[in-house]
């Protein structure tokens, strides 16, 4: 039977191909249009928590990314033009979101905002302030992008996601 080390070497692909699978998605048409926002953080944060979405909407995940920050307290910037469109606290966690059109939302929290509704933002504003909680001891703001109901990498928005794929395959063993 020739099958055999044929199927091995399939089942050994589709495992490789698995931990990957990120990268696919990665090629949706708004992860490959060229990264045009600003890091909601300044200094360009570190990333300690990536975007992990789950298989399925009703189980658990990551529907964003965690970005350190240098302190509690510190400025939440606009990625992008935009408008305000929600401020408040969900279960118990300060909120804001904000409506960068063609149906692109950034929400961040835990975040404390002065702003309101239908308050228009640009790129770069600072939109709130961080505060304490979502990493622990560690000052990290919670970013998510959605895409209409679908949640989106946000770092497609703001790196080229494709060499930092690539890289470390492509490094020294
Ligand atoms: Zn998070």
């Amino acid at each position: 039977m020739k099958s055999g080390p044929l199927l091995t070497v399939l089942v050994l692909v589709t495992a490789l191909a698995g931990p990957a699978g990120a990268a696919p998605a990665a090629q949706t048409p708004e992860n490959t249009a060229r990264p045009s926002w600003n890091w909601p953080l300044s200094p360009k944060p570190v990333v300690v928590r990536p975007f992990d979405p789950p298989p399925e909407p009703w189980l658990s995940g990551h529907r964003g990314v965690d970005l350190q920050a240098t302190a509690d307290g510190a400025s939440v910037t606009s990625p992008a033009d935009g408008v305000v469109a929600f401020v408040g606290v969900v279960v118990d966690r300060p909120v804001i979101t904000v409506d960068h059109g063609g149906g692109l939302r950034s929400s961040f929290e835990p975040v404390r905002s002065r702003l309101h509704q239908g308050d228009p933002v640009t790129k770069g504003q600072e939109i709130g302030v961080l505060e304490p909680g979502h990493c622990g001891q560690l000052p990290c703001v919670h970013w998510g992008v959605r895409r209409g109901e679908e949640y989106v990498d946000p770092l497609a928005f703001v790196m080229d996601l494709r060499p930092s794929i690539l890289l470390p395959l492509e490094g020294p063993p």
